[in-house]
């Protein structure tokens, strides 16, 4: 899979990527991530990206043409109203406004060839971008942040360690908080004695079948207890399938 990122602040990205488990998938060659500085597809000596609202109001505004123009050399193409797609690539804008990001969300994204992400700053992107060039919006919570690159951060980090050979143990992946609509269980490690507080009996009992049993329980009382939200849209959905 391909990566790009269209930001003002490419440098921001490189601590992130260049560590860990994105560093390993990007030389294992399982993803490749390419940062494109907005402000070489701007004109002009300053090289602006921005202007202010029509109608007035404060902040700037990104225009249309250096995120049209770099997202276009991305694609290959050139993008009017009402144009067909290329099914195998993807344009997702961060925004405060779009669908709220999520396991379910992220793993949609898996199956593009190339994904293009726009990470703007300011007021945002003027409404063109949103309505034309962009076909997916994505937000990272109902906070408002001062630009896209820590969402282009959070969508990356949480994209690469799904894509297949990226972890190296798979189940880590599946055994995950969210997957099956429960959150993560319990776990401990070493020393089994900690200040007087023992690690529960069945983990160290070497019986997998009740250390199954015992996390499939916690999990799901750590999930009643601090997400119960997560339970409702699981009823939700048991409901919906036996009605079909
Ligand atoms: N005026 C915008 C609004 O109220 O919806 C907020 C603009 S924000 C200061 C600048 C940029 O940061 C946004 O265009 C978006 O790319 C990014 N951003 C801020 N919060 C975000 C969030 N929760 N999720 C995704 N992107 C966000």
């Amino acid at each position: 899979m391909i990566i790009d990122v269209v930001t003002i602040f490419p440098q921001m990205f490189k601590p992130i990527l260049g560590e860990s488990i994105i560093k390993r998938a990007q030389k294992k060659g399982l993803v490749k991530i390419n940062l494109v500085n907005l402000r070489e597809y701007a004109d002009g000596l300053h090289k602006k990206v921005d202007a202010s609202p029509y109608g007035g109001g404060s902040g700037m505004v990104f225009s249309c043409g250096p995120l049209f123009s770099a997202v276009e050399s991305l694609l290959g193409y050139k993008v009017y109203p009402e144009q067909k797609k290329d099914s195998k690539k993807r344009v997702i804008l961060f925004s405060p406004k779009g669908k709220l990001l999520s396991s379910k969300l992220v793993k949609k994204f898996l199956r593009y060839e190339r994904l293009i992400l726009i990470a703007p700053r300011y007021e945002g992107v003027d409404e063109r971008v949103n309505k034309y060039l962009a076909e997916e919006m994505v937000s990272i919570g109902d906070y408002v942040l001062s630009g896209g690159e820590l969402p282009g951060m959070v969508f990356i980090d949480c994209l690469v360690r799904l894509i297949p050979g990226v972890v190296s143990s798979p189940d880590s992946v599946k055994q995950e908080s969210f997957e099956n609509g429960f959150l993560d269980y319990p776990v401990y490690t070493r020393p089994r004695d900690f200040r007087g507080v023992k690690v529960p009996k069945v983990l160290i009992s070497g019986n997998h079948k009740e250390i199954d049993f015992w996390r499939r329980k916690k999990a799901e009382d750590l999930t009643k207890k601090l997400r119960p939200d997560l339970l409702e849209v699981k009823d939700r959905r048991r409901k919906n399938k036996a009605k079909l």
